[in-house]
């Protein structure tokens, strides 16, 4: 991974920039969609997405997740390339982190035609199957199976990068000096 995503040319938006999160800044959340779409999908691709960010209150309470991601041109028919993710401001660093990696496999999912949204509202084509999600249970949606398998492992990966380019960042910061004493006064 190139340091600060040098080449992503994703539209990332935060809106209602007064509720953003304490706990994480805007740029690394922007770092870590640029990091999770590289891993998840093709540059053609990511660089053609539009993704805004709201933060929520409340939505863990009234709606009973951490996180959840729209599809805002799904009357498109194929090419989805707009999104909203929308997270509760309440959850901790890393549960920002896995959501965002949780949500972004639902927009490679929308982008690369896997998962398409119907006339219906139940009615999702998953593949071009036809899928009723009132009759299938949350955790059998082929979607959701594939947003919660991969969510840690996207998390772990970025954890991992930000790692090491923190401790790049630090030699780079650190050439060795000269050893001068000096007096503070
Ligand atoms: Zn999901």
């Amino acid at each position: 991974m190139l340091p600060d995503n040098i080449g992503i040319h994703m539209n990332i938006r935060f809106t209602h920039r007064h509720l953003v999160n304490n706990k994480i800044t805007s740029h690394k959340m922007r770092n870590a969609i640029k990091f999770f779409a590289n891993l998840l999908m093709d540059k053609s691709v990511y660089d053609e997405l539009h993704i805004d960010i709201e933060f929520v209150t409340g939505m863990l309470k009234s709606r009973g997740h951490e996180g959840e991601s729209y599809c805002e041109d799904w009357e498109n028919d194929s090419k989805y390339r707009w999104f909203t993710i929308n997270i509760d401001p309440s959850i901790s660093r890393k549960n920002i982190l896995l959501t965002l990696a949780h949500e972004m496999v639902h927009v490679k999912q929308y982008a690369v035609g896997e998962l398409q949204e119907t006339a219906s509202s139940n009615i999702t084509k998953w593949n071009g199957k036809k899928i009723d999600d009132d009759v299938i249970d949350y955790w059998d949606l082929p979607w959701e199976i594939d947003a919660h398998g991969r969510e840690k492992g996207l998390y772990s990966r970025y954890v991992k990068n930000e790692k090491t380019e923190g401790k790049a960042k630090s030699n780079r910061k650190s050439p060795k000096q000269p050893s001068v004493q000096t007096a503070r006064c």
